[in-house]
């Protein structure tokens, strides 16, 4: 049952990106369980956010967390390099449709699962945060960390062996699944020798430093600027400039 569960899972999110039509094309989907009594995710309250809902908290009888993530197509990443400052309706486009296309797969795998009589529950791809903290009560990139899908990188974004240029969705579900392999290790150049420091300098606004800190107000106030731009898309909070370097299409860190 676990396993034939995690196929139908993964089946259903590859198909989703298939079947997308959307403008925005894709790289493959990576997939990962976790348990959901995986102490990290409790220590997320600690580490990231006092109030960050735990598994149970999204589906009673909560027993495992997938976490999903579905990495742009070069080209998306080539049009938002295009310009130092400038963000490309390419990267807005994707934003939307990317968030689109991650409650359509957590509605299908919601109904699917229900099906087979397995309850599941999800947080919406975005605009789940504290408008004040602009931290996540259910953190998508902490999600996938702790799954195993990614490390964080000194741009405070998840990276993972398909880069960072992308977006994550998760789900909770009330039955076992196959945990996937932890592999423990640094994807950013940064973190691992020192000789990367390229989201800093790429970053228009100085809202990154070396040191790891973030002003996440000052790069929040410039994503509402192009979400203003281009609000005849939806809503596109976005920049993305700190996501293009080297490790927006692969980890850089060689195994
Ligand atoms: S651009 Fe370089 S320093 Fe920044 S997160 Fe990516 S690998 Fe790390
Ligand atoms: S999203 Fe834009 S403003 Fe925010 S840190 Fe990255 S490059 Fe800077």
């Amino acid at each position: 049952m676990p396993e034939a569960l995690a196929e139908l899972i993964v089946a259903t999110i590859e198909q989703g990106v298939a079947q997308a039509g959307t403008l925005t094309a894709y790289r493959k989907p990576l997939v990962a369980f976790a348990p959901a009594d995986d102490p990290q995710f409790a220590a997320l309250r600690h580490l990231a956010e006092p109030t960050h809902m735990l598994p149970e908290d999204l589906c009673p009888g909560a027993r495992s967390v997938v976490s999903f993530f579905l990495p742009f197509d070069v080209s998306v990443v080539q049009a938002n390099a295009a310009h130092r400052s400038r963000v490309a309706r390419e990267w807005a486009v994707a934003y939307v449709e990317t968030n689109a296309l991650i409650g359509c797969i957590t509605a299908r795998l919601i109904a699917l699962l229900g099906e087979w009589g397995v309850r599941a529950g999800a947080e919406p791809a975005t605009g789940n945060f504290d408008p004040e903290t602009l931290i996540s009560r259910w953190s998508h990139k902490s999600v996938a960390v702790v799954a195993g899908l990614g490390s964080f990188g000194l741009h405070h974004m998840v990276i993972t062996d398909a880069g960072c240029a992308g977006r994550f969705g998760s789900l909770v579900v009330a039955a076992d699944l196959p945990p996937s392999p932890r592999v423990v290790k640094e994807r950013c150049l940064y973190f691992y020798d020192g000789s990367c420091r390229a989201c800093v300098d790429q970053c228009p606004i100085g809202a990154l430093d070396v040191d790891g800190g973030i002003d996440k107000q000052r790069c929040w106030q410039r994503c509402l600027v192009f979400a203003e731009q281009f609000k005849a898309l939806g809503v596109a909070e976005i920049c993305g400039k700190c996501a293009i370097g080297p490790c927006a299409l692969a980890s850089t860190v060689e195994e």
